[in-house]
């Protein structure tokens, strides 16, 4: 069809901009066309309309008012979505024809700079992927902050920790991962953020090095320890190219590329951390209940930000750990420590603050707010002096001199200035003699316009007679119709009201062109100088930031503090060695949660000889979920660098800490819930080291029994006999069954959860005690059916391969007939998404007739047998 004028313009400009959904600005609306007007009106819940598009054919529209346009963008964000704005870039009306427009800014859930948009105990990055020479770089900026890191990874599976572990709302990803669609199930496992397929060229590695040497101001990127990194630079690169053509021109808070390894920190897989709940509960993705609730008692928004990257990614250096545990130790007895929290709470977030300034979206009250923050500083450094554990001096150290800006800023701009930056009002009086001159001509001019109403009142005897101004029609002369009789002659005839006329004299019309003058010209050399300003405070940016990073560090360490002393936790004794031994541990979420019931302390021993494998057995509730969590966050608070709630205790440090949670009364749920269990557990066995410490909670549990059991049997074999792995290991069960593998096996253990019968009741005593359960008090076990010889064959296949661990379907003897195992040789779907026919055959079949026990026996003959000289 024909397209008016106007709709043309807007064809061409949404073709050429990047896809999202286009704000087109339109007198005082920012109205959306077509397919945009369909999505808008849905996620905003505002009414569709049509508008002439040419020819009498009508187009889809919707609209929000550009005053309220804010609020609107942040849903379309939030919603996953990006948005251009396209603004009218001429005055209306001066505009001869069409008003020229243009997108002035593209906002994406990576790029967003509004704090509605922004979660203050959280980073929010944008991230872009590059796959190189069998690596995978990973590049993640958080634009509010500046914060830039890159790091490279070997493997897909420590590429998707990392994703899990930051989170980031955006990815940029070649196109060749895009498409990827087996890539994209599991990015979509541990993320939900926007992705955009790029092109190839946008990882280019010559042009990504450019770029970021642009960017940073330096001949080399050696200087940031980026020597040797290909697709992590590709990677960066493409975030650098990707804020150029969302309009984020300046970035000169983005000071520094910080390259890091996971190997000197501890990796907490997605479903270790959300079985521990560490910063999300499980329950409804909150902060209730979690780990970081009880120690995040942070003052800043830049503190909660550090202290939870602490949680997520624990240390494993015990140096590292000791000098946090140092400056936490010196807190806790400090009266410092009170001082320093009160002081710090008034401290703003200027690490976004200065992040927004340099991207040029502050106005003078983030100014203000910068200078009141900075102004803590030296009260702060004199609070510490008495402090000199490491950490706290670095601390210290880092912040500083202020490089003169609270004063420059408490100079200049005025505490009461408006939101917006162009209309004056923001530059205190004194600061610029030549704008106070224009000023003074403004305000003489409204003092002379006072003393003319008077004359005129006088002059004409009208008393109601009133000079008013307005937008379209400037000073005028207001007298009620009553009264129009005594107007004298040279007032002229401007408006008419329902009840009055208004009038201008030439002397009025000369004045109101000098005040009005003056006051506009007020307003720009207040925004000039405003500017003037914010660039001296940009050309502190790394100073900022630096101060901004000692407050991080300070807040962090004095909230571990504050955590120690109100919960009473002590400091743990933290090794190398491979033995954990806790005394009066306790959980520290649920210590703090009962209260009716007190929290029963238990003990813990772990090594990895005579006691690497505990299985906790005890009937339902008895406690043995949160004993076996309670060991592995005590652990992992202690690798964080924070006391931990036990009498005493030490931690020989774990390179990794796994927990696998069985899909426990969630048979219902079927496959999909057992295949993920099983997945997650071939992930520990094949990444748990000797330094690991593994949680297991009832896996096997969602599935029949009989598997089950061989499932649980198998995989606590495996973890005690294969030398590579004989990772400290916890395993809680309703398979009392189990308890049996410490006869044969010498470093398995087996505790209990002590329970008292009395009177047909049970009552639970929350102790761990030596020794297993022999009765199955609440176990759900039905009766279960004839088993076929044939199946009860290839359970004992599948025994005794797991307990190899590897299972290579070409080692399996082939199923007698039927259904042929799929071609070539590959780890068996056990441990896979893919649907099995081996796995499928055993959840089958009707195991109704036998009992646990019974099923047990002829797994434990079948494997004597299988073992046996014959
Ligand atoms: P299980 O895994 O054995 O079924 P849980 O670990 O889920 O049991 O514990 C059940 C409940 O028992 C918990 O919700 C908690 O209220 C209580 N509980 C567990 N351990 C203790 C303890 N050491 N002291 C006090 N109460 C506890
Ligand atoms: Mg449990």
């Amino acid at each position: 069809m024909t397209l008016t004028p106007m709709m043309q313009q807007y064809r061409r400009i949404k073709r050429e901009t990047p896809p999202s959904i286009l704000m087109f600005r339109l007198g005082d609306f920012y109205e959306m066309f077509f397919d945009d007007a369909l999505t808008a009106s849905r996620i905003l819940g505002i009414t569709l309309t049509a508008r002439e598009g040419g020819k009498g054919n009508k187009v889809p529209m919707c609209g929000v008012p550009y005053h309220a346009a804010q609020e609107y963008i942040a849903r379309l964000i939030r919603a996953g979505h990006k948005v251009a704005v396209c603004d009218q870039v001429e005055d209306p009306s001066l505009a001869k024809g069409l008003v020229k427009r243009e997108v002035t800014r593209i906002v994406t859930p990576g790029t967003a700079l509004d704090e509605g948009l922004l979660r203050e105990g959280s980073n929010n990055y944008l991230a872009a992927i590059h796959r190189a020479g069998g690596l995978f770089g990973l590049c993640c900026l958080d634009l509010s902050t500046g914060e830039f890191l890159v790091t490279e990874l070997d493997r897909e599976a420590d590429l998707l920790n990392e994703i899990g572990r930051l989170s980031p709302s955006e990815f940029l990803l070649p196109k060749e991962l895009a498409e990827d669609r087996d890539f994209m199930r599991r990015l979509r496992g541990v993320s939900g953020g926007l992705v955009n397929p790029c092109d190839d060229w946008l990882f280019e590695h010559e042009s990504a090095v450019r770029r970021l040497r642009e960017l940073l101001r330096t001949q080399s990127l050696d200087g940031f320890g980026c020597a040797g990194l290909v697709p992590a630079i590709s990677a960066a690169g493409a975030v650098v190219q990707y804020l150029k053509d969302t309009g984020h021109a300046s970035l000169a808070h983005v000071t520094r590329l910080a390259p890091y390894s996971t190997d000197r920190r501890m990796v907490l897989d997605l479903a270790t951390q959300r079985n521990l709940e560490l910063v999300r509960n499980l329950r409804n993705g909150g902060r209730e209940g979690t780990l970081i609730s009880v120690l995040d008692r942070t003052s800043t928004a830049m503190g909660a930000r550090l202290l939870r990257g602490w949680i997520l990614q624990p240390l494993v250096d015990t140096e590292e750990i000791g000098a946090r545990m140092d400056g936490v130790e010196e807190l806790v007895g400090n009266a410092a420590s009170e001082t320093l929290g009160r002081l710090l709470s008034d401290f703003k977030d200027t690490e976004r603050l200065i992040g927004r300034i340099d991207c040029g979206h502050a106005n003078a009250r983030d100014l203000l707010a910068l200078a009141q923050s900075l102004g803590l500083v030296p009260a702060l450094a004199e609070a510490l002096a008495p402090l000199h554990s490491r950490l706290v001096a670095e601390a210290r150290g880092l912040l500083g001199d202020t490089g003169g800006l609270p004063e420059l800023i408490g100079k200049a701009i005025d505490p009461s200035a408006p939101l917006t930056v162009r209309e004056g009002g923001i530059i205190r009086e004194g600061y610029d003699a030549e704008l106070d001159e224009v000023r003074a001509v403004s305000r003489g001019g409204k003092e002379w316009i006072a003393a003319l109403q008077k004359h005129e009142a006088e002059r004409t005897g009208i008393r109601s007679l009133k000079i008013g101004y307005n937008r379209v029609f400037g000073y005028y002369i207001e007298v009620t119709k009553t009264n129009l009789g005594t107007v004298p002659a040279d007032y002229i005839r401007k408006q008419t009201l329902v009840n009055a006329e208004r009038f201008v004299t030439p002397e009025l019309k000369e004045y109101e062109e000098k005040v009005l003058n003056a006051e506009g010209k007020a307003a720009a050399m207040e925004y000039a100088i405003f500017q003037k300003v914010r660039e001296r405070v940009v050309g502190e940016t790394e100073r900022v930031q630096r101060i901004g990073r000692g407050i991080a560090l300070l807040d962090a360490l004095n909230s571990l503090a504050s955590a120690a002393r109100r919960n009473g936790y002590t400091r743990p004794v933290v090794n190398d060695a491979d033995v954990i031994e806790i005394v009066d541990g306790r959980h520290p979420v649920l210590e703090l949660a009962l209260a009716d019931e007190r929290f029963v302390p238990n003990d813990t021993l772990l090594n990895t000889e005579t006691d690497q494998l505990l299985i906790i057995t005890g009937p339902n509730m008895a406690g043995k979920s949160t004993y076996i969590r309670q060991v592995a966050l005590l652990t992992l608070m202690a690798q964080v660098g924070s006391f931990i709630p036990a009498a005493r205790a030490t931690i020989g440090v774990a390179d990794r800490i796994f927990t696998r949670v069985g899909a426990s009364d969630e048979l219902s749920r079927g496959q999909s819930t057992f295949m993920v269990e099983m997945n997650e557990t071939a992930n520990i066995l094949n990444n748990a080291t000797e330094k690991s410490l593994i949680v297991l909670d009832e896996i096997g549990r969602g599935t029949s029994t009989f598997d089950g059991i061989s499932i649980a049997w198998a995989v606590a074999e495996y973890l005690h006999n294969t030398s590579l792995v004989r990772a400290r290991t916890l395993f809680a069960t309703h398979y009392h069954e189990l308890t049996e593998l410490e006869m044969n096996l010498p470093g398995v253990k087996n505790y209990n959860v002590a329970v008292k019968e009395w009177n047909d009741e049970i009552i639970f005593l929350r102790k761990i005690v030596p020794g297993g359960t022999d009765k199955s008090y609440g176990i759900h076990v039905a009766r279960l059916a004839g088993l076929p010889r044939k199946v009860i064959e290839r359970a004992k296949d599948i025994l005794n391969a797991l307990e190899e661990g590897c299972i290579r379907e070409d080692r399996l003897p082939k199923p007698e007939e039927g259904r042929g195992a799929p071609e070539g040789p590959r780890q068996l779907s056990l441990f896979e998404t893919r649907p099995n026919p081996v796995v499928d055959e055993l959840r089958q079949l009707h195991l109704e007739r036998i009992t646990p026990i019974e099923a047990l026996n002829i797994l434990k003959r079948l494997k004597e047998k299988s073992n046996g000289p014959d």
